[in-house]
């Protein structure tokens, strides 16, 4: 870790510490789309990982801004989100059982529901509502019955109005976590659940890649959290963290196979940016990531509630 390091004047969008290193090195995204639209409103460029010494957030510069990243949603096309239900391979019965578990049914609220797949899968007990910002995938959603609010709009009558918030595949996408956390923890109920599927950095791969991981080198992913940041969460906003359980990102019946396949071919991409780096050989390989490390069990499922005050 260098001095400079130290002392830039990068803050944690978590808990705004300065105490902010950078970790790994200078990585350039593989891919030029952000939610299947073709990088042409802005430039991404090469990015940076920092990891907040006090949290354990880890965070992506430069970074987007929300707007930006909106009007890219705003930009999408169906076929990005398309009518495929994905909810088997996604897990949607697991994450329905698991807020079960801590709870009844009630209202539900998906933020960033994309096209409702998750939510109808669901039992028909629940009252089912979303909030999504491509209006393509939203359109769908509604189709499937279920109920769009926009949630910038603040509290508008559904303050302290859900029993249950899912937040699945988002919260990684989120550059201001802090605000974004805030808000919806004033819709949700007292004792009422929240549930986070996302990225797990404290997981083997991820720690050795560093910022060349796959999971990073999504241009839409910003944020990326760990057990202790999410001490960090619960300690902040008044929430009690009830589970934190490891997953793969999907279900893969081919998941060993896919294992051994993806372990080689990171190993590999290892030793030829080694050998890079030493002979200057390039082997036609360009990009500065690892490739795709998906069957690795490096996302977490979390369960929450929130404190009654
Ligand atoms: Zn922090």
């Amino acid at each position: 870790m260098s001095l400079m390091d130290i002392t830039s004047s990068f803050e944690c969008p978590l808990c705004e510490s300065k105490n902010v290193i950078k970790w790994g090195g200078d990585y350039k995204h593989s891919r030029a789309d952000i939610a299947g639209v073709e990088e042409s409103l802005y430039t991404l460029g090469g990015y940076q990982i920092r990891k907040c010494v006090l949290c354990d957030l880890l965070f992506k510069t430069p970074v987007l801004t929300q707007l930006q990243v909106s009007e890219y949603y705003e930009a999408s096309t169906a076929d990005q989100w398309g009518d495929g239900d994905f909810s088997f391979a996604r897990r949607a019965d697991v994450f329905e059982q698991k807020v079960l578990n801590f709870g009844g049914y009630g209202r539900v609220l998906d933020v960033g529901c994309s096209n409702g797949a998750m939510l109808a899968s669901w039992g028909t007990r629940w009252d089912k509502y979303g909030a999504e910002l491509s209006p393509i995938a939203a359109t769908r959603a509604v189709e499937r019955g279920i109920k769009i609010i926009d949630i910038e709009k603040g509290e508008e009558g559904f303050s302290e109005y859900f029993d249950v918030i899912t937040v699945v595949d988002v919260i990684e996408h989120i550059p201001n976590p802090r605000e974004f956390i805030g808000r919806l923890l004033k819709l949700l109920k007292p004792n009422g659940v929240m549930l986070w599927y996302t990225g797990d950095h404290s997981t083997p791969f991820w720690k050795f890649e560093k910022g060349g991981y796959w999971y990073c080198d999504i241009p839409e992913h910003v944020c990326f959290y760990s057990l202790e940041s999410l001490a960090f969460v619960e300690s902040h906003f008044s929430l009690k963290l009830l589970l934190h359980e490891r997953y793969t990102h999907t279900r893969d019946r081919r998941r060993l196979f896919r294992l051994i396949q993806q372990l080689f071919k990171n190993a590999a991409f290892m030793v030829f940016s080694g050998w890079r780096k030493i002979f200057g050989l390039n082997f036609g390989i360009k990009r500065s990531t690892y490739p795709n490390f998906a069957s690795a069990r490096d996302h977490m499922l979390v369960v929450f509630s929130k404190k009654s005050s």
